[in-house]
């Protein structure tokens, strides 16, 4: 495709760059991924041209017949993925799937209850400069402070005092299993509903290296494009589909509404115009992908890899939260080391090595300087690479943030992750 060269080739020269910048830096943001040829072909095909508004069978424009066929697909790949019932694939974003389904169960001024964002939950689960903690009054736990682990101790006190109508478990910097069924047995002593946020974890879900908040959860949402590695987008799904029960929507009809059809009235029209039908294609490529015994073994590798690392960290004296994971994240406190989250991404960065500074549970620095680094093996075990592998991020890792302002020693890691990253190339030709 050089189209692009042909008729900008500003634009193209800066994909070119980027292009040149994920082969040889090693991507180590927990929150992203590299997704299959065929899945960059989808999202940048012509499915992009058609205006959708509406859902299978019910649009409010003509010549949606292949949509539809897209849609209906992605549909139900999805729903056989997770074992699911109802699914909606058009959310273009984790955030947006989130609003929908606080717009579906909750009125505004209601009280919900999320993971604190500095002790590894989201934007979306009530903090003060997202919608979440503006319209909806927002109460947070918190993990315990030996642990790591959320305190469900403080989950059940706190659900008690306040009696928040939904209950959100998940987050973006858990490295633990999210215990579903414990959060199940909180919301059903107060009658609050619970809603599984699984963004980060939902690859690892769908392979069976995660438990699964089916049995548990009211609604679940998702993106698509962290472990699940697709598209660039949001999902939203119920275990079981069932009656709305609760007096905020009252059928005018006589019919009560089943809950299905409150969260697509949610998404559409309530907060989106038309879908991108590119990306749900796309979507539904990558729930094809995901459900093939390949992926299994991906997501498998995904975490054997950060245990390796966290494993690695550990022996060179690394404060890791909660003690190491059960998942692709890997939290590390830096405090003990005598550098900031802020500065060792920087350095980090300069050694073409990307991670993200993040808060640690209890951090005594702001969100702009951190005392900590995320880091997740997704995009990495992506390109193929192993627990050899991980020992040697691990080892550079070290090097520059013990050396941080030594420009030869991250010059030297720089030509070494530049050397790894020539032996695992992500994609045999250029997409653009
Ligand atoms: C990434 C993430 C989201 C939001 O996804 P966007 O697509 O960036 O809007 C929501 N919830 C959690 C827990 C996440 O990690």
């Amino acid at each position: 495709m050089s189209y692009i060269k042909k008729v900008d080739p500003e634009l193209y020269e800066i994909i070119n760059r980027e292009q040149n910048r994920e082969h040889d830096t090693l991507e180590l943001i927990a929150s992203e991924n590299f997704t299959s040829p065929a899945i960059l072909e989808a999202a940048g095909g012509i499915m992009t041209n058609k205006y959708a508004e509406g859902y299978p069978g019910k649009r409010y424009y003509g010549g949606c017949i292949h949509v539809d066929e897209a849609e209906n697909l992605a549909i139900d790949r999805l729903k056989k993925l997770f074992g699911v019932e109802y699914a909606n694939v058009q959310p273009h974003s984790g955030s947006q799937a989130n609003m929908a389904v606080f717009m579906t169960f909750l009125n505004p001024g209601d009280t919900i209850m999320g993971l604190e964002l500095s002790h590894g939950g989201h934007l979306t689960h009530g903090s003060a400069v997202n919608f979440s903690g503006q319209l909806y009054n927002s109460i947070s736990y918190h993990v315990d402070k030996e642990t790591g682990r959320v305190n469900f101790d403080e989950v059940r006190s706190l659900a008690q005092e306040h009696k928040p109508k939904m209950i959100i478990c998940g987050g973006s910097a858990y490295p633990r299993y999210v215990e579903f069924d414990k959060f199940y047995e909180v919301a059903r002593e107060i009658g609050a509903f619970l809603m599984a946020d699984i963004a980060h974890p939902s690859g690892l879900v769908a392979a069976g290296v995660h438990p699964s908040p089916v049995p548990y959860c009211d609604v679940i949402t998702s993106t698509t494009h962290k472990t699940l590695r697709g598209p660039r987008g949001g999902i939203i799904m119920m275990g079981k589909d069932r009656e709305n029960t609760w007096g905020k929507i009252a059928p005018k009809s006589g019919r009560t509404k089943m809950i299905s059809e409150l969260l697509d009235s949610s998404v559409m029209p309530g907060m989106q115009g038309g879908p991108l039908m590119h990306i749900i294609s796309a979507k539904a490529i990558a729930f094809g992908e995901a459900i093939k015994d390949e992926f299994k073994l991906y997501a498998k590798k995904i975490v054997d890899n950060a245990k390796v690392m966290a494993q690695e960290f550990i022996e060179m004296d690394y404060d890791i939260v909660s003690g190491g994971t059960d998942t692709h994240v890997v939290l590390m406190d830096l405090s003990n080391k005598g550098i900031s989250g802020k500065a060792a991404e920087k350095a980090l960065e300069k050694a073409g090595i990307t991670v993200n500074k993040n808060m640690v549970p209890f951090d005594q620095r702001s969100p702009f300087i951190t005392s900590g680094i995320r880091v997740g093996t997704p995009a990495i075990t992506t390109r193929n690479m192993g627990s050899n592998e991980m020992k040697k991020i691990a080892s550079f890792i070290n090097t520059v943030v013990t050396d941080a302002d030594n420009d030869d020693t991250i010059q030297n890691v720089k030509s070494q992750v530049k050397e790894l990253c020539d032996s695992f190339p992500i994609y045999e030709e250029s997409y653009h």
